[in-house]
Formats: C-alpha cells, sequence, structure tokens
C-alpha cells in the first residue's frame, strides 16, 4: 500500500491530521469529522485492511494498537465515564477506509450500540 491509502498517506506527512498520540508502531489522530465530543482515530503505521487482517497477521502489533487506544482514551479523560473502541469492518461493518483503525468515541452518552 502506500499512495493510494489515505491513511498509509498520513502516516507519511502526505495528508495533515491533528496527531494526539504516536509511538514506532501506531498513530492516533482526532477524525475528520467527529461524532462524539471526542472521537479518535488509532491507526498501525504498518498497512492491514482491517481488524481481521491485523489480529491474525501480526497480534503484537493489534495489542500495541489497543494499548495506544487505551492511552488515548486515558489522556482524553475517558476512563471514569467510559467509552466505546470501535473497529467497523467490511461492507456490513459500514467500513468506508480500508486501512485499519480503532474508534475512540466518547465525552457524552453514547446511546445503544446498534440502531434498530
Ligand atoms: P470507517 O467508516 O472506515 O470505520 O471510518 C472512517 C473514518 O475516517 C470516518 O469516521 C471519517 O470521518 C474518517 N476520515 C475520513 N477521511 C479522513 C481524513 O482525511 N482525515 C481524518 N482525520 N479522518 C478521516
Ligand atoms: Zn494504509
Amino acid at each position: 500500500m502506500g499512495s493510494d491509502c489515505l491513511f498509509c498517506r498520513i502516516v507519511a506527512g502526505e495528508i495533515p491530521a491533528t496527531v494526539v498520540r504516536e509511538t514506532d508502531t501506531t498513530l492516533a489522530f482526532r477524525d475528520i469529522d467527529p461524532k462524539a465530543p471526542v472521537h479518535v482515530l488509532v491507526i498501525p503505521k504498518e498497512h492491514y485492511a482491517d481488524v481481521a487482517t491485523l489480529g491474525q497477521g501480526d497480534p503484537a502489533l493489534a495489542g500495541e494498537l489497543l494499548a495506544t487506544a487505551a492511552a488515548v482514551a486515558e489522556d482524553e479523560g475517558l476512563l471514569g465515564d467510559g467509552f466505546r473502541l470501535m473497529f467497523n469492518t467490511g461492507a456490513y461493518g459500514g467500513q468506508e477506509v480500508f486501512h485499519v483503525h480503532a474508534h475512540v468515541l466518547g465525552g457524552a452518552p453514547l446511546g445503544p450500540m446498534l440502531c434498530r
């Protein structure tokens, strides 16, 4: 991947993003169209299409992604009231960007998990 992938281009610094945390292997930045008072995306710098591919291909990196997401939640003050960590995956999951990303959502009650 690389030039064809929006989030690889953010990792490369070719597209600006509001970065809130960076490690050797992960990057966290604010969603451009926030759906909650706090809405941060956490990605591995290495390209994996979705959480299934990442989880099976590099479980250690998946763990680092979770650790970064937890640190973001702490930095954003979400640990007390709680938050939602979400991986939209594939067509039925509503995934739009095919570079795996965890949505860290919080700052207000988020309602039911799914609309019915
Ligand atoms: P998905 O639907 O794939 O789970 O989520 C993709 C997310 O990426 C959406 O919440 C969308 O607002 C966000 N997004 C799309 N393009 C950009 C961008 O250029 N910069 C940032 N920071 N977020 C983006
Ligand atoms: Zn990518």
